[in-house]
């Protein structure tokens, strides 16, 4: 594995994968388990840079413990013999933990990650594509689309929205001042920030349109984590949380100093500083997004092989990836199609797959999509 190399890789590559976070890092493995040669991961910024963007006080949600001869997989783990748990001696790592987790998968599975490379645009051409990137063009028979969502902070098109502070721009709540805050949304993101605002001794008002901490959808992707549940029921006990639902958030305006909430019903919140924006993140297939085809709600169409319906060759693994309404954005959800991946390329390049049993054996391989239509496999 090569990091940070001026010169390296050839011009033309058998696979190039954007983004080595989890999805990228874990993808990578199985190519390489595959024996898939020329495979490079390209990133604009450090290994697990999404992670290492997070607050310092934020943890993963879902928990880490090793799994020695039992046969459950870490959850936040890549690959099936790897334990962030494990290796970081943490059940809930940091961003910047899990970050160094990623960086050590990376040399021990020993793939090849070319860092301080930004991907600006990619092109399908006969037999394959070309990519632009900050340090030239690169052409690859195959590219893997795993750019994930943190990058790209939305604010769900609120009027005046540069008037708040999005989440993902906030290094530590250390760096919030004033003494109350306004956080708007109430989901994973809002209630992690009203966490640790709290436990910096901020009064803090969660503005949300539903109510996801009462939510019971047993699909985590859909209501709070019971990590989140749990440290907002403890932390409410002694901390000022103000969780306010059916608020419907339609502008902020600047009055004098101050920041001016507008809630659609009339009701109205004046703050000393930015609120915060809990507000979510764009799907980080963006700079692809014309060569995928969308459903009705934006969600990239792909084949069983996550392969976009619009353009072969191009593959999605990321929290992107949705099958039959069935959203696969956390870790443990998402690692499940890095085989499939692996062996759809495999298969056309002509190179053995019967080392992917491993990954069947080890539980980290669903390609049975009509598994997803068993409400149960979610539970
Ligand atoms: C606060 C928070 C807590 C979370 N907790 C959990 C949890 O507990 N468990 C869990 O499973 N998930 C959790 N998630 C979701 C998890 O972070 C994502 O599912 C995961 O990061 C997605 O992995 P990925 O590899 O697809 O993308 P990322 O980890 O975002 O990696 C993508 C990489 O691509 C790079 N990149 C992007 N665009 C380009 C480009 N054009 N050129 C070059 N490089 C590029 C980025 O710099 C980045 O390093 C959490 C998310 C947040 C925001």
């Amino acid at each position: 594995m090569i990091f940070d190399i001026e010169v390296g890789f050839p011009d033309h590559l058998s696979v190039v994968i954007v983004g080595p976070g989890p999805a990228g890092i874990g993808v990578a493995r199985v190519l390489r388990d595959l024996a898939i040669p020329d495979v490079w991961v390209f990133e604009r910024g450090q290994i697990g840079q999404s992670f290492r963007n997070w607050p310092k006080e934020t943890r993963l949600l879902t928990h880490s413990f090793p799994r020695n001869v039992f046969g459950v997989a870490d959850l936040n783990a890549v690959s099936f013999d790897s334990s962030p748990g494990w290796s970081l001696r943490s059940e809930h790592p940091s961003g910047e933990a899990y970050a160094q987790y990623l960086e050590q998968a990376a040399e021990l599975f020993g793939v090849n990650v070319q860092c301080g490379l930004d991907v600006f645009a990619i092109e399908p051409i006969e037999n394959g594509f070309t990519l632009q990137t900050s340090r030239g063009t690169v052409t690859a028979d195959y590219v893997i689309w795993a750019c994930g969502l943190f990058g790209a902070p939305i604010d769900a098109g609120l009027p005046g929205g540069r008037l708040g502070r999005h989440y993902g721009a906030v290094n530590s709540w250390d760096d919030v001042e004033e003494d109350e805050v306004y956080v708007i949304g109430g989901y994973e993101s809002g209630i992690d920030a009203a966490i640790g605002l709290s436990q910096k001794g901020k009064d803090v008002n969660v503005l949300s349109r539903g109510a996801p901490w009462l939510d019971r959808d047993k699909d985590p992707s859909r209501s709070l984590s019971p990590y989140t549940q749990q440290r907002l029921d403890t932390f409410r006990k002694c901390f000022s949380i103000n969780l306010l639902s059916d608020v419907d958030v339609i502008a902020l305006e600047q009055e004098g100093s101050r920041v001016h909430t507008l809630g659609g019903d009339g009701r109205s919140w004046l703050s000393d500083g930015p609120p915060i924006l809990a507000t979510g993140f764009l799907g980080g297939t963006k700079l692809v997004s014309q060569w995928f085809d969308h459903d009705q709600d934006g969600i990239p169409l792909l084949t069983a092989q996550d392969e976009s319906t619009a353009v072969p060759g191009l593959f999605l693994v990321e929290p992107e990836v949705s099958h039959q309404g069935h959203l696969f954005c956390f870790i443990y959800k998402f690692r499940q199609r890095f085989a499939v991946v692996a062996r759809a390329i495999a298969a056309r390049i002509g190179a053995d797959t019967s080392v992917l049993e491993m990954y069947y054996e080890n539980n980290m391989f669903l390609d049975d999509l009509a598994c997803c239509d068993d409400d149960k496999c979610l539970r």
